[in-house]
């Protein structure tokens, strides 16, 4: 099972990500993850992506796609890979479905998980943190007794930059239009499945999972 994993920041990429490579045992191919195995393991590639790095310069396409290739080549994809954070672009989607092609594979499913804006901006800006003890806030999903007040010793609460709604929208925006077009994409190729992420998280992770076994046959 060859799977890409999409969503927004805060559609709880990461949790289903973690249950579907659990319940399919395929592994989790991240770029984070795959750059530093291939740094670690000191490739030629992995060499040339750490140089860039170094320079605070972004990995070049044909650099990160030929790191792409190497992992996907790797014993433990042969049962399948959920790939997360990679494609991002339309030409990294192209190259990555050519060089699945040298491979003798293709990507049988793209799953989206979809959440409305304000619901992403509720979860993203939710975060409050105590000045006095540095102990995290959540307002929806782990509020303090007494709102702006820490639990513990009574310190006052603030927000990091990150997580002020300006920047979450900023950071939402240019990522919703990054992605449209792999959306697209995909889309034209009857790959793509949306999937509701404003659910429960066990119902969405049960829509996944009905997708995928629905072709196990
Ligand atoms: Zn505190």
């Amino acid at each position: 099972m060859n799977i890409v994993l999409m969503g927004l920041p805060g559609a709880g990429k990461g949790t289903q990500a973690d249950e579907i490579v659990k319940k399919y045992d395929i592994p989790h191919i991240s770029t984070g993850d795959m750059f530093r195995a291939a740094i670690k393991g000191g490739t030629a590639l992995g060499l040339e992506a750490k140089s860039f790095m170094d320079q605070g310069a972004l990995v070049p396409d044909e650099v990160t796609i030929g790191i792409v290739r190497e992992r996907l080549s790797q014993a433990d994809c042969e049962k399948g890979f959920l790939l997360d954070g990679f494609p991002r672009t339309v030409p990294q989607a192209e190259a990555l479905e050519s060089l699945l092609a040298d491979l003798g594979k293709r990507i049988e499913h793209v799953v989206n998980i979809q959440v409305e804006q304000d619901e992403l901006i509720a979860r993203l800006t939710g975060r409050w943190i105590c000045k006095v003890c540095g102990t995290a806030y959540h307002t929806v999903f782990n509020p303090p007794a007494t709102a702006g007040v820490c639990d513990k010793d009574g310190g006052e609460l603030y927000q990091r930059e990150d997580d002020k709604p300006e920047t979450v929208t900023k950071r939402l925006e240019v990522n919703m239009q990054q992605t449209q077009p792999l959306l697209d994409f995909y889309e034209d190729k009857n790959v793509l499945t949306n999937i509701d992420g404003q659910q429960d998280i066990d119902k969405v992770f049960a829509d996944i999972d009905a997708l995928l076994k629905g072709d196990r046959g």
